[in-house]
């Protein structure tokens, strides 16, 4: 058996986020394209370099993007949507990053998330309009490689299955007439390819690892065997990942000449097919045995241990050692991290320490495992060191997670009766006016926080401050008229990091960003411990905004699965339990702020939809886990205690009963954008608890009329009982300035009272 090296592909940041750097330089106008082209083209070439550094074989090409590689591909088929009035030649960098970000007369792509990861990519548009290669980008990836380094990469590319079933624009019964102006584009792509000599090209087909029907199989069947015929020599090596795939056998049938399944996240399922079904003699097997997703250092006993189990499963005399996915969905190296406790620090592995994992799989492979004695005895005293924390093996947390009842998640009474007792207790308005938590957060807020980090000015100093900015906002909801007031978290700079940094189990790294979306990139926090809570975490503020006011002051927290998705998390315990420590504590908190006398709590869980997995017969299992951990959160509050929560998007179409099954008393979602759909949606099920609808988006800068909230209230109350409704913006305000965010919070209220009084 020999071993093989292979990556699927590597992050395009840079150490130290160059790459970011030079776009929005090149967006707000301070560089010219040369410039970005320059300094992109270096980073892209000393990714290579450091792959071959580490001894990776197989080194992709083509997986480096200027914004993203959904909107690359389809700029290389020429689909660009008639608003961008592109001429139909050579595409320039201004349509492509229009599509992107949009321009003054243009919107933007719609993006959304990359399957189940924090990725967003840019969602193709296909307008039936002709299709035409503009360029080869892997081409062109790949003769930069080989002049410049003396590299001969393999090409990737997104599969043309998975580039149709993420694009949108096309009636179902339409995609025949997609797929026939389509496919002839890839074959061109492959051809050209092929001509040049190369050896590999890699398709990623992410969509095999979901669930898929099997006509769409069939479909896929049909593609390959197309591109099959066009490029008859150049090996074509399949790649999915993220799970296991539900068509396995049809899978390693089609006709390619390599198939790469995810052996981390679809471990068990893909081991099952594997010794079932068994392998193909003439294809080559990827091991995605390294976890492409998360930043453990791997036991690379265990690992040798699964390649022995794969190997002795296949007949192959060829294998190729990768990581499970793109390793751009991990931070670059650990190199730059100086901070970290040593013994955390040992036992991860970012972007760059995952290639030498591979590689030194490699080795064990080919040259024995008693040529990897040393690199095994590290990583397994890593990961025990690891595994040794007190933090991570504390009795008391276990306990508690253990001792967690049905009753404890189960409010006193139901919602039909604390609905009563709360409307008596508040005494609100109908159509309560409040907002989502964050009011806009001013470079003097940044600054005096990173003074305060710097120990440049006192705790006091910090704190007084903070509770000026407060007051003042206390001063501006009286003065709009709101119902419902919120303190305004200037204390936060996001809403995950606050509370990791006052929980146990959390750690924070200086410079592991990933990115998120177009150039913002995020440096999730790491749950690398048992979560608890140590001390009151927001009851200060809240009190504080209280004791300004008769209206009720809502405490802010950032909800247990939200709290885990926006996270690196631990991944020796299952999520659920991770996710019931995180509830346990920050049950805690809310106990803390209802003795202190606040008595309507929004706890946020924008991310619990991310989390559903990509298989729907596992949907279930998630979200029953998912909302009961919200439900331990919240369930202990009095029955006048009102528990808001928020999200802020709107298809809940598929589980908008796990959304009622979180016995919120109210929630908030987003509206002001797609509201058609989201009331259906909540009409259908008959939801019966409060809903504010967003009526004001704020995503863009525009103070919407009042008109405009108007007819949204309207809109919503052909549906939903006046009763039910409350009025908000989408989400919170802390991105949008100052003036902006009076004015249109005025025009809100008075489109409420306009509304109000014509009932
Ligand atoms: N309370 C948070 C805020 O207002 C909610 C943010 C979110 O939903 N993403 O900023
Ligand atoms: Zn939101």
């Amino acid at each position: 058996m020999t071993a093989i090296s292979s990556t699927i592909g590597y992050p395009y940041i840079g150490e130290n986020r160059e790459w970011k750097r030079a776009l929005e330089a090149f967006w707000a106008g301070k560089t010219e394209e040369d410039e970005l082209l320059k300094v992109t083209k270096e980073i892209r070439l000393s990714r290579i370099q450091k792959q071959k550094d580490a001894g990776i074989d197989l080194i992709p090409v083509g997986d480096f993007t200027l914004y993203d590689r959904m909107l690359d591909t389809a700029v290389m088929f020429g689909m660009i949507p008639k608003r961008y009035n592109w001429n139909g030649e050579h595409v320039s960098l201004s349509t492509y990053f229009s599509m992107a970000r949009g321009n003054k007369e243009t919107v933007a792509c719609e993006m959304t998330k990359w399957f189940d990861t924090n990725y967003h990519y840019i969602v193709p548009e296909y307008e039936g309009h002709n299709l035409q290669l503009t360029a080869n980008k892997p081409l062109q990836d790949y003769r930069e490689a080989k002049e410049e380094l003396d590299v001969k990469g393999k090409p990737v590319l997104i599969g043309p299955y998975t580039f149709i079933k993420l694009s949108k624009g096309y009636e179902h019964t339409d995609i025949p007439a997609f797929i026939l102006q389509l496919l002839p584009l890839y074959e061109k792509v492959l051809l050209e390819l092929q001509e040049e000599g190369v050896e590999w090209v890699q398709l990623e087909e992410p969509v095999l690892s979901t669930s898929i029907s099997k006509e769409e199989m069939k479909i896929v069947e049909q593609i390959y065997a197309q591109l099959r015929k066009a490029v008859p020599e150049l090996k074509i090596f399949l790649q999915t990942y993220f799970d296991s795939v539900d068509w396995y056998e049809e899978t390693v049938s089609l006709p390619v000449d390599g198939i790469g399944l995810d052996f981390v996240h679809g471990l068990d399922k893909n081991v099952e097919n594997l010794k079932t079904h068994g392998f193909p003699s003439d294809k080559i097997l990827g091991a995605g045995v390294i976890d492409g997703r998360n930043i453990w250092r791997s036991n690379l006993q265990e690992k040798v241990n699964l390649l022995n189990d794969i190997n002795g499963n296949l007949k192959t005399d060829a294998i190729w050692i990768q990581p499970s996915c793109s390793l751009q969905h991990v931070p670059v190296t650990l190199a730059s991290e100086q901070k970290l406790d040593t013994t955390i620090k040992a036992a991860l592995a970012f972007a760059d320490e995952k290639l030498v994992e591979v590689s030194t799989l490699m080795k064990a492979i080919n040259g024995g495992v008693e040529t990897i004695t040393d690199a095994i005895e590290k990583s397994v005293r890593a990961c025990e060191n690891l595994a040794q924390l007190p933090a991570r093996n504390r009795t008391d947390v276990l306990d508690a997670v253990q001792s967690i009842a049905n009753s404890d998640a189960k409010r006193t009474s139901a919602f039909t009766e604390r609905r009563l007792k709360q409307e008596e207790a508040f005494n609100l308005p109908i159509l309560p006016t409040t907002t989502i938590g964050s009011f806009p957060q001013t470079p003097e807020v940044r600054a005096t926080r990173t003074k305060w980090r710097k120990k440049e000015i006192t705790d006091k100093q910090y704190s007084d401050f903070i509770h000026e900015e407060i007051k003042q906002w206390v001063a501006i909801q009286e003065e709009i008229g709101l119902d419902v007031f919120v303190h305004g978290e200037f204390e936060r700079t996001d809403m995950v990091e606050y509370f990791g940094e006052k929980l146990a189990g959390y750690v924070f790294t200086e410079k592991a960003w990933v990115v998120s979306y177009g150039s913002r990139c995020v440096k999730p926090p790491v749950i690398y411990g048992d979560i608890a809570f140590v001390e009151p975490m927001t009851v200060d503020e809240s009190v504080y905004a209280q004791s300004l006011t008769d209206k009720p002051m809502k405490g802010m927290l950032t909800g247990p699965v939200t709290m885990l998705n926006w996270s690196f998390v631990r991944d020796d315990i299952p999520l659920k339990d991770v996710t019931y420590q995180i509830a346990l504590a920050l049950r805690k908190e809310i106990e803390a702020l209802e003795a202190a006398g606040i008595h309507m709590i929004q706890v946020d869980e924008p991310a619990l939809r991310e989390g559903l997995p990509l298989k729907k017969e596992e949907w279930n299992e998630y979200l029953d886990w998912a909302v009961n951990a919200f439900r331990i959160s919240t369930a202990t509050v009095k029955d006048t205690t009102q528990i808001h929560t928020h999200m802020c998007y709107c298809d809940f179409n598929h589980f908008i009963d796990a959304i009622s099954a979180l016995d919120a008393d109210v929630i908030s979602i987003e509206t002001s954008r797609s509201h058609g759909e989201l009331v259906h949606a909540f009409n259908t099920f008959h939801y019966d608890k409060g809903i504010g609808l967003g009526v004001y988006d704020i995503h863009s800068p525009r103070v919407p009329e009042v008109n405009e909230m108007v007819e949204i209230i309207e809109k919503g109350l052909e549906v939903l009982d006046v009763k039910q409704f409350w009025i908000n913006p989408d989400c919170g305000l802390k991105t949008r300035k100052h003036e902006e965010t009076i004015a249109a919070l005025k025009n809100m209220f008075t489109a409420t009272k306009q509304v109000r009084e014509q009932l």
